[in-house]
């Protein structure tokens, strides 16, 4: 089994810098590349009509929530704003690595 995971901070977190781990690919997008981005990943839409919901708290996620991104096995999940998520998804994340 093999999973691809790479998480994307989308806004400036003191917390997202003191739980960097090299194994995670963690990449900070300018707001102003943050649709183009979402675009790509193919989310950008649901983001809009407020169909993605929080990898973590199941909590509604919108472009004013948005914590950050990752994939895992290939599907793009979100995470809210929410230092907690981001930390639980970040321990995720080096779980799947394992
Ligand atoms: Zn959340």
């Amino acid at each position: 089994m093999s999973f691809t995971n790479s998480l994307v901070k989308m806004r400036g977190c003191s917390m997202a810098k003191v739980s960097l781990e090299s194994s995670v690919n963690v990449v900070a997008v300018h707001d102003i590349d943050l649709e183009k981005a979402l675009r790509r990943l193919d989310i950008y839409q649901k983001l809009i009509s407020g169909t993605m919901n929080c990898m973590i708290c199941e909590e509604t996620v919108n472009m004013e929530n948005l914590g950050a991104l990752m994939r895992v096995n290939g599907k793009v999940k979100v995470i809210c704003d929410r230092p907690a998520c981001f930390s639980a998804a970040m321990k995720m994340s080096k779980a799947l690595k394992e």
